[in-house]
């Protein structure tokens, strides 16, 4: 332990955000980098406790969070980036956009803030660019086997960097013009560059992984192409196919799925193509979105950014209490009201609101009729149960309505169809303990097996499922 009374002499100092009447005008990223002097103080804020809760319990990933902790502390950037990517395959993501999962275990939590955790492991990696440590490290000896990756989101991205360092011959497949999944066309700019990700894109070819993109597998190539020229296939492709909103009015125009607007913005930001008759743009527009979620948030942050004259977002659930509730005690993950970045630009929050009918004029989207709504336990221990409450009626008036509601499972998969790999009844793809679907030698990775999740938990499972491979490849006779 770095200092035994930091945590007593340091309050948590979070890094600071761009002003708001600033960032709006654009899509940079609204987080800025806080100083060293800062970060080492942050740092000397870790217990180092007994048994730390923060990983193990906390970080999906396991950092090693307060080894790292105390080597910022003393200022050795090299130590403490060759710990922490002892476990993180992509640090510079996590550190960006985790919600910091650790945090809501550490001990220091209990009483105080808890340690910044999620900026301290930020700052690690870009001092690591920054110093010259993250230069190409290829493997020294190259094995013989091949395995290909299909899907290049941070599933497919950590199954493909982990099995090429152990040595594997690494192809990553993806429908998409650019590598990188939801961290490239999901997530907004204003909360992940994408030049971060392009960097991290750029090492790993220099690395030895290799892209090929604009390719569907499936239906631009068959799984008897991989079979031939591959000892090991990784299906990570997401899991994207959206809920719907079934009520009257749905299909009247100006009404979409969120990320059919945000990968929009994302392409256009990335000089990629669009098809302008499909354009969906908030400028001008009274936008309402529905689902409070990330993906909501995101939402709002783009519309306020495009230039909407309103931004309003429901959500079905009650509003999360402002600390921790009773419900979720230390040190599990506390439910609890989040504002996001994007919320603290502008926009109406609502809570309990559910929808009931889309109203329209000449064909399209004019507003939308709500409803409060209560939730109610019937017997103790029971899961709750929504009522509409009589006479609550009310419109929001809109003219672009984002749907934002979660997603339910990865959709249709013409190689998972054809070659009749087993599915759980949401349409996840089974695995057993080392990753493999049913069928060998075909493993999978990400939120295509485990359903909408986060990235740490996508990058968790990829280093899951490149072990399960690593170890099918070593008993494999052909191999
Ligand atoms: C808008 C939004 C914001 C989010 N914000 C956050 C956040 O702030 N923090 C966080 O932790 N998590 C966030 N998440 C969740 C997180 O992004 C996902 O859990 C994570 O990206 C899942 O990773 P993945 O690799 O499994 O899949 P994805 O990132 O979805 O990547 C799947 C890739 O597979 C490709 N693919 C699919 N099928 C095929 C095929 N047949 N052939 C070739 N390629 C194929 C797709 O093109 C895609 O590139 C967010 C999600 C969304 C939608
Ligand atoms: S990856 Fe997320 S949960 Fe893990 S240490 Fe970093 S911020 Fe915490």
């Amino acid at each position: 332990m770095g200092k035994t009374t930091g945590f007593m002499e340091y309050d948590r100092h979070d890094a600071p955000y761009r002003a708001v009447a600033e960032r709006v005008k654009d899509f940079n990223p609204v987080e800025l980098r806080p100083s060293e002097k800062d970060v080492r103080e942050q740092a000397a804020r870790c217990m180092d406790c007994g048994t730390p809760f923060c990983f193990g319990c906390g970080c999906p990933l396991d950092n090693v969070i307060p080894e790292w902790n105390e080597q910022v502390y003393q200022g050795r950037w090299k130590e403490a980036l060759d710990i922490l990517l002892s476990t993180d395959n992509f640090p510079e993501f996590t550190g960006r956009i985790c919600p910091a999962v650790c945090e809501g275990s550490c001990v220091l939590g209990i009483n105080k803030e808890p340690v910044s955790i999620r900026q301290i492991e930020l700052e690690i990696i870009e001092k690591g660019f920054d110093l010259g440590y993250m230069t190409p490290k290829p493997p020294s000896k190259r094995l013989d086997a091949r395995v290909a990756v299909i899907g290049s989101g941070p599933a497919g991205l950590t199954v493909a960097d982990t099995l090429n360092r152990a040595g594997y011959g690494v192809v990553v497949y993806d429908a998409a013009e650019k590598p990188g999944g939801i961290l490239r066309y999901g997530i907004p700019e204003f909360k992940l560059g994408k030049w971060v990700v392009d960097r991290r894109i750029r090492l790993m070819e220099a690395e030895g992984v290799v892209f090929e993109n604009n390719v569907w597998v499936g239906e631009d190539i068959s799984y008897h192409y991989l079979q031939n020229r591959f000892d090991a296939i990784c299906l990570s492709g997401g899991a994207r196919e959206p809920r719907d909103l079934k009520i009257p009015g749905r299909d009247l125009k100006g009404i979409h799925f969120a990320m059919d607007f945000l990968v929009q913005q994302n392409r256009r930001l990335g000089n990629e193509k669009l098809d302008p008759v499909r354009d969906i743009l908030a400028a001008g527009k009274k936008v309402l979105v529905i689902g409070g979620g990330d993906t909501g948030s995101d939402c709002v942050g783009t519309s306020i950014r495009q230039g909407a004259t309103q931004v309003s977002q429901i959500e079905i659930l009650p509003e999360p209490p402002l600390a921790r509730a009773e419900t979720t005690p230390w040190p599990r993950w506390p439910n609890m009201l989040r504002v996001s970045s994007s919320h603290k630009e502008g926009g109406t929050r609502r809570w309990s609101v559910a929808t009931q009918k889309i109203e329209g004029e000449n064909g399209a989207v004019k507003a939308v009729q709500c409803i409060e709504v209560e939730w109610v336990t019937p017997a103790p221990g029971a899961r709750p149960v929504m009522k509409e409450k009589a006479g609550t009626e009310f419109t929001i008036e809109a003219d672009l309505v984002l749907l934002a509601m979660g997603f339910v499972g990865p959709g249709r998969n013409k190689l998972v169809e054809d070659l009749g790999i087993k599915t759980e009844p949401s349409g996840a793809i089974s695995r057993d303990a080392r990753n493999m679907t049913s069928i060998p030698g075909i493993f999978v990775a990400g939120d295509m097996t485990h359903g909408a999740s986060l990235v740490v938990r996508a990058m968790r499972d990829g280093r899951r499922a490149a072990e399960g491979i690593a170890e099918y490849l070593k008993h494999k006779p052909s191999v």
